[in-house]
């Protein structure tokens, strides 16, 4: 059976659970085999094995981790040339989607970004996407090369498929071009106690409406465990930061219950969120356009509506 390989997802060894999507939907492609860039692969190795990684090529090397995305590329582009597996999966966020297009240009293959699945077909790798913002979703199947596929977060199901997780360390050769670009400090970000905004199964959004006070939204996600997001509208007035923004032109969510308080529902907004699984409104305006998406509105005042919300919830 081919191997798959999986760009391991995750911040300082804390591994994300995009990688479970991934390493599930590998199991159905070949043989699932990790590829985790960083220190202490062993240690993270049974937890890729629960999720179905036969193997764990293990990239622990200044010449690789000091630097930005190019050399990932140059390893993926080598152990791809080693194993030539029936696919490689790579996160889809802004460092996975250039990583792949540098290893497709590398190794000649086709690239698919935002997968939302994966399945075997007919001479090829049959990918369900979704494009033009979330607006369509396309089938397309992949036939040049191993193809290389970025899976978009919170879209596939995650299957526990145990298997031995043994680590392989892989030699490093990076080429000077590659390391163009160093890593001089890294600076972790404040931690807000939330969950991660694309991670998170639940989230809470503020728009224009809050009037710029986020309390309500930030006491209801917080009675249900959520991240936080906000419009634009929201962010350019300052109200709250850049990168809770969720949109075309922000982050691009989709957990199993969206919940948006005082956002009127503009195309650019739900190009980062019409693919949440439950979508709910809080909106004083019964014409506003995010009733045409929800799948629960309530046509009220936010200020009165959240706090009942997070009472209720609070009290189960
Ligand atoms: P508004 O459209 O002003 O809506 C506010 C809503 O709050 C109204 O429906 C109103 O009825 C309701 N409301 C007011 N008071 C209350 C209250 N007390 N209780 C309940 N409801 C209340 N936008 C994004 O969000 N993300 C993006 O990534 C993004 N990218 C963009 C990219 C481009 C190129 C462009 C041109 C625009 C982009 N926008 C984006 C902006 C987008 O077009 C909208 O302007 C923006 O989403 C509006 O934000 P809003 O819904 O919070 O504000």
């Amino acid at each position: 059976m081919a191997e798959v390989l999986v760009l391991v997802d995750h911040v300082d060894g804390a591994v994300r659970k995009s990688t479970a999507e991934m390493l599930t939907a590998a199991t159905r492609l070949g043989e699932a085999s990790a590829v985790y860039v960083g220190a202490g692969a062993e240690k993270i190795a049974p937890l890729l094995g629960r999720f179905g990684a036969h193997k764990v090529y293990a990239v622990d090397s200044p010449e690789v981790t000091g630097y930005l995305v190019a050399p990932v590329a140059e390893v993926l582009a080598q152990l791809v040339e080693k194993t030539s597996p029936a696919a490689v999966l790579v996160p889809s966020n802004a460092e996975g989607k250039e990583i792949a297009a540098r290893l497709a240009v590398k190794t000649e293959s086709g690239l698919v970004t935002d997968a939302v699945d994966v399945a075997p077909g007919e001479g090829g790798v049959q990918t369900t996407q979704s494009v033009f913002a979330g607006n369509y979703t396309v089938t397309s199947l992949v036939t040049h090369g191993s193809p290389v596929i970025t899976v978009k977060a919170n879209s596939m199901p995650v299957a526990e498929a145990p298997s031995p997780g043994t680590v392989e360390a892989v030699e490093v050769s990076v080429s000077d071009a590659a390391k163009a670009a160093k890593i001089t400090e890294t600076k972790p970000k404040e931690k807000s106690g939330r969950p991660q905004l694309t991670e998170a199964p639940i989230v809470v959004s503020g728009g224009r409406g809050t009037a710029g006070d986020f309390g309500p939204v930030e006491e209801f996600a917080d009675s249900l465990g959520a991240a936080v997001g906000a419009s634009r509208a929201a962010v350019d007035a300052g109200w709250y930061p850049h990168s809770s923004q969720v949109g075309q032109t922000g982050v691009q969510v989709s957990p199993q219950l969206y919940v948006a308080a005082g956002i009127s529902g503009a195309i650019q907004h739900r190009a980062g969120m019409q693919t949440s699984k439950t979508i709910v409104a809080v909106n004083k305006d019964p014409e506003a356009p995010i009733f045409e998406l929800v799948d629960f509105g309530v046509v009220g005042d936010l200020f009165q509506v959240l706090p009942q919300a997070t009472a209720e919830v609070k009290s189960r």
